[in-house]
């Protein structure tokens, strides 16, 4: 009953950083890959448990540091896998349109203004 302009077919999920509800599509999904390495699924077909998030650093950040993506991937994160999730994270802010949402980008910090 709200806004009916959403398909009520979408399937959305929620994004475990900013606990907001989106269509899936709109969202990145998490997987534990083999080795125990956290991976982007594009596809969002792998099978297994993932989590979701938006293309937005700000909601990877709030997940490691809740230790949120570790919690619902049932999976302890090491430094390595913590660190390649931020290093994806900065990539998402430059390429911040990969799926088609308006690109956030990020500031120029120049120390001045
Ligand atoms: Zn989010």
């Amino acid at each position: 009953m709200n806004g009916g302009r959403i398909s009520r077919h979408e399937p959305q999920r929620t994004c475990v950083g900013c606990s907001r509800v989106k269509a899936k599509r709109e969202l990145l999904r998490l997987v534990v890959a083999q080795g125990g390495r956290i991976a982007v699924d594009w596809d969002q077909k792998s099978p297994g448990r993932g989590v979701y998030l938006c293309a937005q650093r700000e909601c990877w950040e709030r997940g490691l540091k809740r230790d949120r993506i570790g919690h619902f991937l049932r999976t302890k994160l090491n430094l390595d896998n913590r660190e390649g999730l931020m290093a994806m994270a900065v990539n998402l802010v430059s390429q911040g349109d990969a799926l088609g949402q308006q690109a956030r980008r990020a500031p120029i910090q120049s120390g001045l203004e």
